[in-house]
């Protein structure tokens, strides 16, 4: 059935435009901030040189504030009215990639400022967005009425990096049938990388064989790879033998229970010498860890790491007690790629250590993660 509602913001109260501003920030990026009187709701679209935000059910203001700080891409901004929609421009010194949902964080009303959408970006060559829907406002800079604007997301391959846990001279822990984690988890992230690599991502392996590989190094390389999800895979082992099940960790620099806190340390205890493995980061990444962008990569990680533990309750696999989705200070997941800490049962469980080793359970784990994947809002 086809019901013509109206937009359910026709009858809202409208946004009201506050400031423009723009400001550079660590690492040469540029960070754009607009600030609206109640949360924005909002898409972005690209021009040549230029990136576009818009706000709907806004109104524009001719008489804000706006400050451009020296040094950022954009050289000028221009406001666009077109009905409720307003599109705030801003011309750029330089082309630009498609803007990671990571880089964009709406921030509440705190002392003088109201809602701010904050946006970071810097220079690129145009990649994941698409030219042919360019915005009225490329044409010109003046206010223009009565043109649709289509909104422009980023028809991009997403890379997904998929982190085998230990390796080499680590075997992480060991069932007593003798069943070694480093082995399972490598056999599942091969197993996971074939599917993901068919439903059209590009997908990386930490490693694809037995080999030692530090923690930060595995974080590093998700950042070089540039990935919009990392996966890092692991087996449990519990003094409890009758303990099972799934469990699945996000990066928190406080763990959510004493067991994830146990767990941290123990999944960490792989790089005796450097924990932290934060120091061997590049300036630029520690700059960024450190940074707000951190909150966002935070939220993005929780997301899919609830979404991944939906999609394995859905595929019936036994899940441990307690919460689905943990915290805990994994040193493999400190960096700027969302991501989650898949434990995928117990080896020291007797039956799930015999099912961890089976290819149909494997088969059944990778089919549930792929879905996660799938499930998992890359676009902004
Ligand atoms: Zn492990």
């Amino acid at each position: 059935m086809v019901v013509a509602l109206a937009p359910r913001n026709v009858f809202a109260v409208p946004n009201v435009l506050r400031s423009i501003r723009t400001g550079l920030q660590p690492g040469g990026k540029t960070r754009l901030v607009i600030e609206t009187a109640s949360r924005p709701s909002y898409t972005l679209s690209y021009g040549d040189k230029q990136l576009i935000v818009n706000l709907s059910n806004t109104n524009g203001k001719t008489d804000i504030q706006t400050k451009l700080a020296n040094g950022t891409l954009v050289k000028k901004i221009s406001q666009i009215q077109d009905d409720s929609l307003l599109q705030v421009s801003a011309t750029l010194s330089s082309m630009i990639d498609a803007i990671d949902k990571k880089q964009i964080m709406i921030l509440e009303p705190n002392g003088d400022n109201d809602y701010r959408l904050v946006i970071d970006f810097i220079a690129g060559t145009g990649k994941g967005i698409n030219t042919t829907t360019t915005s009225a406002a490329t044409s010109t800079a003046k206010p223009v009425a009565n043109t649709t604007q289509q909104t422009t997301h980023p028809s991009k391959q997403h890379i997904i990096v998929i982190d085998a846990g230990h390796g080499g001279k680590d075997p992480g822990c060991i069932g007593k049938g003798g069943t070694q984690e480093k082995t399972v988890v490598l056999s599942v992230a091969k197993k996971l990388k074939k599917t993901l690599d068919s439903n059209g991502y590009k997908t990386f392996l930490t490693r694809s064989t037995d080999v030692y590989l530090k923690l930060a190094e595995r974080a590093e390389f998700a950042e070089k790879k540039h990935a919009d999800l990392f996966i890092s895979l692991h087996a449990n082992a519990n003094p409890s033998r009758d303990m099972k099940g799934f469990s699945i960790y996000t990066l928190s620099e406080k763990a959510s229970d004493e067991e994830a806190q146990k767990l941290a340390d123990s999944e960490n205890a792989a790089d005796k010498i450097d924990v932290n493995g934060f120091e061997q980061f590049s300036k630029d990444i520690r700059v960024a860890l450190s940074s707000l962008q951190q909150h966002a990569v935070a939220e993005l990680s929780e997301e899919y790491a609830n979404g991944c533990a939906k999609s394995m309750n859905r595929a019936s696999i036994e899940q441990q007690k307690g919460p689905s989705v943990r915290h805990a200070p994994f040193a493999v997941l400190r960096s700027t790629v969302p991501g989650a800490l898949i434990e995928l049962g117990h080896l020291s469980n007797k039956s799930e250590e015999k099912l961890l080793k089976s290819d149909a359970h494997q088969n059944k784990l990778v089919a549930a993660i792929a879905k996660s994947v799938d499930a998992y809002d890359f676009d902004v």
